[in-house]
């Protein structure tokens, strides 16, 4: 057997477990990306001790060094922590749905008012805006101006002061009108005090919004967290939306906010226009959040090729000393495969350089004619090639076509590997007894 294929069949299996020896440095870059991610401290704190927890033990493919295995568990969990997926509106089959957008002044609440609607007429859905921030005077204005660049309803009271009531009165017009949402726009404060919280806490109860969404301002890093906290107390938070995220913030504060408030992620404002609003997607979060796609990527990409239950199979045959022809032939029809040879040496350290040797006409010659020699064998002589007779290798030769020589080697060097990989696999339970004791 070529070198190549040697160290090929190697990263089929996995070189250990993930330690805390060997996952200290990968948890440290996490850690810091994190941190420079904006994501709160004591997020990060909680978050590190439960992706600790859920890598401890878990397997590292020989293509994969320790912390990439890690970075790879990490992303996955980052997107099991943003989800789920959720933007629907959960509109009313009947009645107007009403929904209140809340949040600190300046995190975007009218503009994302605006984004619904348009959204809202996209879908044929009749929707109206009710201007309930009566802080500033240029608020409502604000509104009106959203309200007939899209052409869309806006209900304002200039010169009542009590929220509530605008916020009834607007819904009970709305409701006349036949609109089937309504979209509450209230007043922020530059920080959270107690009177805003029980302004928008007495319309959440008189006016009994379906759902109610804090706007979050994707840019406000660190402090997100505490005003997240903040609403979420007072109100019951159906979802979160953050706005500004076309800028060149990470995003870690969704984390922190998803991570307090414990609701969706509905949305993702990114732009001024109307138009700049995208359901949330927990994936690309994550990805923008970690900053380590091509790891993650070629760790997918390793995982891929290495399915997990195929693998454990394999080995456990292996271990048992079970492992026939038949079986590397199907493991090398899958590094066969165009292309992928070479690719699985590039995810290898220090296997680049094989890389344009393997992915040659000549490897892949090689792997073919070593297929086509197992074709020509019966099952039996697959599970036990010391049956195979001088007679029975020249036939074989014959029926695949191949020269003699190469089936007498690949009969030798099967019987060599053989125990070398019988080893490998008892390492790999032996392994496993290790971490049971530990
Ligand atoms: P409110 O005080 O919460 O109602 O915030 P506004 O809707 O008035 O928005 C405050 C500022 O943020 C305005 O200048 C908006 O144009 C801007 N803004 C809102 N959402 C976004 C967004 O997703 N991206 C960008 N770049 N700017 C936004
Ligand atoms: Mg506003």
């Amino acid at each position: 057997l070529s070198e190549g294929l040697q160290s090929a069949f190697k990263s089929l299996r996995g070189k250990g477990k993930l330690t805390e020896g060997n996952m200290r440095d990968g948890l440290e870059i996490v850690r810091k990306s994190l941190l420079e991610a904006d994501v709160s401290y004591p997020v990060v704190q909680d978050f590190m001790g439960h992706v600790t927890e859920r890598a401890l033990g878990k397997r590292v493919l020989l293509s994969l060094r320790p912390h990439e295995e890690l970075v790879s568990i990490v992303h996955s969990e980052l997107v099991s922590l943003l989800g789920p997926v959720d933007s629907s509106l959960h509109l009313r089959k009947e009645g107007p749905t009403i929904i209140m957008l809340c949040g600190l002044q300046g995190s975007g609440k009218t503009t994302t008012c605006g984004k619904l609607a348009q959204l809202l007429k996209e879908e044929n859905i009749k929707a109206t805006l009710v201007a309930a921030d009566l802080q500033r005077p240029a608020a409502i204005e604000q509104l009106h101006v959203i309200g007939r660049q899209l052409d869309v309803p806006v209900y304002s009271e200039p010169q009542n002061k009590n929220p509530v009531e605008v916020c009834q009165n607007g819904v009970a017009k709305a409701k006349a009108d036949g609109a089937r949402v309504v979209i509450l726009d209230t007043a922020g404060r530059l920080a959270i005090d107690e009177e805003l919280m029980a302004e928008l806490s007495r319309i959440d109860k008189k006016v009994a919004p379906d759902q109610v969404y804090l706007v979050v301002d994707g840019m406000t890093g660190q402090d997100a967290v505490n005003s997240a906290d903040a609403f979420n107390k007072s109100l019951e938070l159906d979802g979160v939306i953050m706005t500004k995220l076309d800028g060149d913030a990470r995003g870690g504060a969704l984390l922190s906010v998803k991570h307090v408030t414990g609701v969706p992620i509905k949305f993702m404002g990114t732009g001024e226009h109307m138009d700049a609003l995208e359901p949330f997607r927990p994936e690309g979060m994550a990805g923008r959040i970690l900053q380590m796609g091509d790891i993650v990527a070629a760790a997918r990409e390793a995982h891929r090729i290495v399915d997990e239950k195929e693998r454990e199979e394999l080995e456990a045959k292996m271990a048992a000393g079970d492992f026939t022809l038949d079986d590397f032939k199907k493991m090398m029809e899958k590094v066969a495969k165009p292309g992928l040879m070479g690719k699985m040496m590039g995810l290898m350290p220090g296997m680049g350089q094989f890389k344009e040797a393997l992915e040659s006409e000549e490897a892949a010659g090689g792997i073919k004619q070593t297929i086509g020699a197992i074709n020509s064998m019966t099952m039996a002589e697959r599970r036990n090639p010391k049956i195979i007779d001088a007679t029975r290798r020249t036939r074989i030769a014959n029926g695949a076509g191949v020269q003699t020589p190469v089936v007498s080697q690949l009969i030798k060097q099967f019987e060599i590997m053989k125990p070398i990989m019988q080893g490998m696999a008892g390492g790999g339970v032996a392994d496993r007894a290790r971490m049971m004791q530990q």
